[in-house]
């Protein structure tokens, strides 16, 4: 079905963030023939990083020719593509007015954001330059680099001490670094004796290195510590105030609650990718963009075709001047029109007779009975 012109809506779909989560769903969306518009500022979250790591068949691959591939093989379906900043959004009876950097107010039958995070760096001397060459947060995504090699898990708080028992995959020499008191209890310490994981709670004053590469830790008492590779757990939190400003619900890291279709728990909102919850990899977030433009197409389907059903059914009524019925017909163009589901007669066959999610406190809905179509 080509885009739709019968609704007030400029695009069917706008996307917030050019990252893997927002390109993959613009690619499912412009192959499903719908107007969609990219809007992104150009940061990813990986800016730091050479190689990127984990994804089948790009394994290695330089994570912004990743995104230039990406881009490129959007062209043949029509999708726009602006760099330029989201400042605002709000949801309106028909869809999203979305508010760009420059200005320009644009409207919306659906909207996703997939807007990606930013971690928090620690802030000691020569962490900036280390970044993303012998500094990372993810093992999954640099954990092999590092293997064998004498490692630093750094954090202050209870997840750094996950994350050095995590290491031990990678390498057998690894020092927990808590750069402060830690908050570590009697049994945390006595199962890290065991692994034979040290924990040096002295702050952190500097890495010191040649060419992005560590060579030592130095603190601010105690004898510096030789290390290779320092793997960091010191928070994220979104990069767009958006998802906060829709209503979305968050967990405790920080990133959105959604169903399983991604579903960001506001009617017609979409979020995608690291700024919803699930395991952070490229390859994730593809997969969830993808998820995300089967979902937002399924629901543009239903009501382009109740839009098209209806209207034929007001023209037809229209000739035999069967007026009784029409005013009902009327309302449900109108409200197809302003965004809101029409109950089809197809509905309960499509959702397997499993019948509409019941909402939870979040108002998201039972994940495993939540269907594509529903909203
Ligand atoms: C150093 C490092 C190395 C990594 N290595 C790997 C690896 O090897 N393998 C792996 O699988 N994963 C890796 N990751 C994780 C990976 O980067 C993320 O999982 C992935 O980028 C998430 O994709 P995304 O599309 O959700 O977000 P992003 O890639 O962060 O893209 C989001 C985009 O949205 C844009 N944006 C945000 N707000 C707005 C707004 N208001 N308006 C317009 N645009 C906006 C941003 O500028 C950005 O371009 C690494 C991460 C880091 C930090």
């Amino acid at each position: 079905m080509p885009s739709t012109t019968n609704t007030p809506a400029a695009y069917d779909a706008v996307i917030v963030g050019g990252g893997p989560a927002g390109l993959s769903a613009a690619l499912i969306l412009g192959r499903c023939r719908r107007r969609v518009l990219v809007c992104d500022l150009g940061k990813p979250r990986n800016f730091a990083s050479h190689a990127l790591h984990g994804f089948l068949s790009r394994d290695g691959i330089d994570p912004a020719e990743l995104l230039r591939v990406g881009r490129e093989q959007l062209e043949p379906y029509g999708v726009e593509m602006i760099l330029r900043e989201v400042t605002d959004a709000a949801r309106v009876p028909d869809g999203f007015r979305v508010t760009l950097g420059d200005g320009r107010v644009i409207a919306a039958r659906r909207l996703l954001l997939a807007s990606g995070v930013v971690d928090r760096l620690p802030q000691f001397e020569g962490a900036a330059e280390m970044y993303g060459r012998s500094l990372f947060h993810c093992p999954y995504c640099d954990g092999w680099e590092s293997r064998d090699m004498p490692l630093a898990a750094y954090g202050p708080g209870r997840e750094a001490y996950g994350l050095a028992l995590g290491l031990k995959t990678w390498s057998q020499d690894v020092v927990l670094c808590t750069g402060g008191k830690s908050r570590l209890v009697a049994r945390d310490r006595a199962r890290l004796r065991r692994l034979g994981i040290p924990v040096r709670e002295e702050a952190i004053v500097r890495l010191e290195g040649e060419d992005g590469r560590l060579r030592r830790v130095v603190f601010a008492a105690g004898e510096p510590l030789d290390r290779g590779a320092m793997f960091f757990k010191t928070g994220q939190h979104q990069r767009s105030p958006l998802a906060q400003r829709l209503g979305c619900d968050f967990n405790s890291r920080g990133t959105v609650r959604t169903n399983r279709f991604e579903g960001g728990g506001v009617p017609g909102l979409y979020v995608a990718g690291d700024a919803s919850e699930d395991v952070q990899l490229v390859v994730v977030a593809a997969a969830e963009g993808a998820k995300a433009g089967f979902a937002m197409n399924k629901g543009l389907q239903k009501e382009d075709l109740a839009l098209a059903e209806l209207g034929r059914r007001e023209a037809a009524g229209g000739r035999r001047k069967r007026t009784g019925s029409r005013a009902t017909r009327g309302s449900e163009t109108a409200a197809v029109l302003r965004g809101q589901r029409v109950r089809e007669p197809s509905d309960q066959q499509e959702r397997g007779g499993r019948g509409t999610p019941r909402p939870t406190r979040s108002g998201i809905g039972n994940r495993k009975e939540q269907n594509a179509e529903d909203e």
